[in-house]
């Protein structure tokens, strides 16, 4: 397959994607698979959800081609996510790959199991960043919320912290993620929000979006951003306002007192940020979503099947950006997809 040459793209079209409101879209998430090996209560039932089939998922030729569609649009960042990306064999060639296309920002989501092991060779490739998924502290209770029982439980809970561990030796730019939980992981926010007085990392605590069918969502055990705030406020004293760098970055920062970490907020439910937003995403199927939570998707799996030019999927990558909404019902209808069909 060819590889798309975004000079040629510039000559026919404009090289940038905007959404209404004048927002300049720089940031592809690209959901690399489906499959995952956990299964977080607040994601996925216990049993799994039914596998794409293999045909369906697009092949890393195919999404490297969209990628250089996407580069040559004046995309900058890209984020690899899944189901969980690094379950996916060959990914490090791949993000090598994402490079040489012109992706200078390049950054992954994880739950981190399989991290320690392949850290440096994702560092080698050309990553920058890791967002690590890491719900508790107290193994018992990471155990209880990733869905494996006993001491399967206990064993990710230990390589999920050596993950974290590996990204940080390895000089990553790591953020960690947390779902907040009342009655399951609410005990663990604050020695968690503690690692950012140790380390030089950003813990982000995202409110529980109640997508697909994880098993865990309850409107009794929903904890707002604000209540986290002032949760950690009591525990930290004073949270000054982290300097904004990124301003359509979701998560709000804040610093504590001496602190080398942040601690941050993203509140899809309580406070929207669509505003601000500047990122398209593609499922492992080849869908664009123009947005998480709602339902629309564009089909660019079977034109690129097809032998579509670049032109033609330029042109699709635009007709996503004009359906980015500026707000939202949150999780009105995100058209039945669980968070590790879409990626997070
Ligand atoms: N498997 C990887 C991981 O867990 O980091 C990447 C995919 S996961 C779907 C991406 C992010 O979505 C994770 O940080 C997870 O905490 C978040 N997430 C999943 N389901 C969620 C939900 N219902 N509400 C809020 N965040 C959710
Ligand atoms: Fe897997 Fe990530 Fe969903 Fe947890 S949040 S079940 S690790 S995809």
């Amino acid at each position: 397959m060819t590889k798309s040459n975004p000079r040629m793209l510039g000559e026919h079209m404009t090289r940038e994607l905007t959404a209404s409101g004048g927002r300049r879209l720089t940031y592809l998430r690209m959901s690399v698979t489906d499959l995952c090996n956990l299964r977080c209560g607040y994601c996925m039932p216990p049993e799994g959800v039914p596998k794409l089939r293999h045909h369906d998922i697009l092949t890393f030729e195919e999404m490297a081609r969209l990628a250089a569609v996407a580069a040559g649009l004046g995309m900058t960042k890209l984020r690899l996510t899944g189901g969980e990306p690094l379950v996916r064999r060959g990914l490090s060639g791949f993000i090598r790959r994402l490079g040489e296309e012109g992706f200078t920002d390049l950054r992954l989501t994880t739950n981190g199991l399989l991290l320690a092991p392949m850290a440096a060779e994702l560092k080698a490739a050309g990553l920058r960043g890791l967002n690590i998924s890491l719900d508790a502290l107290e193994p018992a209770i990471y155990a209880q919320l990733c869905g494996l029982p006993g001491p399967e439980g206990l064993r990710a809970a230990r390589q999920a912290w050596e993950g974290f561990q590996a990204a940080l030796a390895c000089g990553f730019d790591v953020k960690i993620n947390c779902v907040p939980i009342r009655g399951v992981n609410d005990g663990q926010l604050l020695p968690l929000a503690r690692l950012a007085l140790e380390y030089p990392i950003d813990v982000r605590f995202i409110e529980h979006m109640p997508i697909g069918d994880g098993r865990l969502w309850n409107a009794d055990r929903f904890m707002s951003a604000a209540e986290v705030y002032t949760m950690l406020a009591d525990g930290l004293g004073t949270l000054t306002p982290a300097k904004v760098v990124d301003p359509s970055a979701p998560a709000r920062l804040y610093r504590p007192a001496g602190a080398p970490g942040a601690v941050g907020f993203i509140s899809p439910l309580s406070g929207h940020f669509c505003g601000d937003c500047n990122r398209l995403r593609l499922t492992a199927d080849g869908k664009m979503k123009p947005c998480l939570l709602t339902g629309q998707e564009l089909d660019l799996r079977a034109p690129l099947r097809a032998g579509a030019d670049d032109q033609t999927l330029a042109a699709l990558f635009s007709q996503a950006a004009c359906l980015k909404p500026l707000s939202h019902l949150a999780a009105d209808d995100h058209g039945g997809r669980q968070m590790n069909r879409i990626g997070g």
